[in-house]
């Protein structure tokens, strides 16, 4: 038997694009995708027709309303074909990026986060960027960096320009001396509890007073070997310490980290935090379009007061929503405990939502790129769970 589900998905589908009216003749063929079989057609009928009678008893706001419900099982929108148009957008096209940890490869997130921004590229051309944000040299694993670049080289058809962080050192460094001749940043010796304490209260510590020669100096300080200890100096920004928010409030730039970091060893002590390193490469590159998770509001504000400092125009931001996977392990950590203690036979393990195990498993990018396009850049989240969602991949995968 045909699930009844997706007789109302199709039968509600069928009514919303033809004033109300389902006709059992325009809903058999979706049908056919869910499990009907032609030699059964008979025996399914008046299921079928029972549903269909009900769908056209109701008024058209009433399907559209409950279409909602199963929207999803069939991948339709009715709205709108493909994402929505992007403001501002140059002859040029769209620069924009997505920015992944090399903490471990990519897995379902990452490729509904590369999604948009994709997406939006091959629509209007331009460039799309993936920067392997990798200046926290703690959370790194090293296999990640060539995963990362088979899985989204795959992902993207190969067109994505690959940047690493660490590689661009000099560029951080750079920007950070002209924010500190700038005076909007300043380098603080204070301790953690100390600062906080100082913030908490809307004042400034003492280091803020200091002037621009002092504190290149305490820079250097930071850079050279015999200077400051790891967790000795922080280099802040300049903010308004009485901000109503207090991460806002002189947030950090850059920090001392002595460990030795995968690809560059010990060349580096000082490391610059997100913020300052997601600013100058989106300055650099020249970012038109940010398409973020809205967990990344308070990170955009940030980096915007040091676009403003620059004189640079923000580019513009999206955010979308976050969605919850019900039954996937997408925890990072798991994972790679999985993997190492052979839980897992491997990242390619067919019970992992990593890209190359749903490689491996057949899928096709364009499958998820569909999804993609039927959620857009909605700030709602969502709870899904593992087989609503394949259901709805293989089903798109059968179109592709
Ligand atoms: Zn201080």
């Amino acid at each position: 038997m045909i699930e009844q589900k997706y007789i109302w998905a199709y039968g509600l589908k069928n009514a919303v694009e033809h004033e109300g009216k389902a006709v059992v003749g325009s809903v058999i063929p979706g049908l056919f995708n869910c499990g009907l079989k032609k030699d059964k057609i008979k025996d399914e009928m008046p299921g079928i027709q029972k549903v269909l009678k009900e769908i056209n008893s109701m008024k058209i706001d009433e399907q559209k309303d409950k279409f909602k419900d199963y929207e999803k099982l069939i991948g339709h929108r009715f709205e709108r074909e493909g994402l929505a148009e992007l403001p501002d957008v140059g002859k040029k096209g769209v620069i924009t990026r997505f920015s992944p940890s090399p903490s471990s490869p990519l897995h379902l997130g990452h490729i509904l986060t590369i999604g948009p921004g994709f997406l939006y590229v091959k629509k209007y051309g331009g460039k799309f960027y993936v920067r392997i944000e990798d200046t926290d040299p703690n959370t790194i694993y090293k296999p990640a960096y060539k995963m990362i670049e088979k899985e989204v080289k795959w992902l993207c058809d190969n067109n994505v320009e690959i940047v690493i962080q660490s590689e661009r050192m000099d560029l951080y460094y750079k920007y950070a001396e002209n924010l500190l001749n700038k005076e909007s940043a300043y380098v603080c010796e204070c301790s953690q509890e100390d600062f906080k304490k100082l913030v908490d209260a809307k004042k400034a510590c003492p280091c803020r007073n200091l002037t621009k020669k002092e504190n290149l100096e305490r820079w250097e300080k930071m850079l050279d070997k015999n200077g400051y200890n790891q967790g000795g100096a922080v280099l802040r920004f300049k903010s308004d310490i009485e901000d109503k928010n207090p991460a806002m409030r002189d947030f950090p730039l850059a920090r001392i980290n002595l460990n030795k970091h995968p690809l560059q060893g010990n060349k580096y002590r000082v490391w610059p935090l997100m913020n300052l390193a997601v600013t100058v490469d989106d300055i650099e590159m020249g970012m038109t379009h940010i398409i973020r998770g809205k967990d990344q509001r308070d990170n955009a504000k940030k980096q915007k007061m040091m676009y403003d400092v620059f004189g640079k125009k923000y580019p513009w931001t999206g955010y979308i929503g976050i969605l919850h996977f019900k039954g996937l392990v997408l925890s990072k950590r798991k994972m790679r405990e999985g993997v190492e203690s052979g839980k897992y036979t491997g990242w390619d393990d067919p019970k992992l939502p990593t890209v190359v195990s749903l490689k491996k498993r057949g899928y096709k990018p364009e499958a998820f790129w569909k999804f993609v396009e039927q959620r857009g850049i909605s700030e709602v989240d969502k709870i899904i769970s593992k087989k609503d969602f394949f259901e709805v991949i293989d089903n798109f995968q059968k179109e592709v």
